[in-house]
């Protein structure tokens, strides 16, 4: 799994690379904003067109992310900030922590 974030940029009427219009922000999904922004001129897309992308891609949103160690096999995930209930490993299945 490749953990992407969506960054947004305030563009003076520029150019959506999905559908053409000009806009004054382009959307980018990379994992640093450095690397976003080096994509915007290539990859930049306006509200409407990453909003298809995300559907279209099964983009599966999360909240901001946390690392859990499993105790068991000592193998690191991550998992939501606000999760509820137990958190099991996703590799072994042993209970990591209860909330
Ligand atoms: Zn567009
Ligand atoms: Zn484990």
């Amino acid at each position: 799994m490749r953990i992407t974030r969506l960054h947004g940029f305030d563009v003076e009427d520029e150019k959506c690379d999905g559908c053409g219009w000009r806009v004054s922000k382009l959307y980018v999904l990379e994992d640093s904003k450095e690397n976003a922004k080096k994509m915007l001129n290539e990859i930049g897309l306006c509200a409407h067109c990453i909003c298809d992308l995300l559907e279209e891609n099964d983009y599966l949103i999360v909240r901001d992310l946390v690392k859990l160690e499993c105790p068991e096999c000592k193998r690191r995930f991550l998992i939501e900030t606000n999760y509820e209930g137990n958190v099991t490993c996703p590799y072994c299945g042993e209970l990591v922590e209860s909330n």
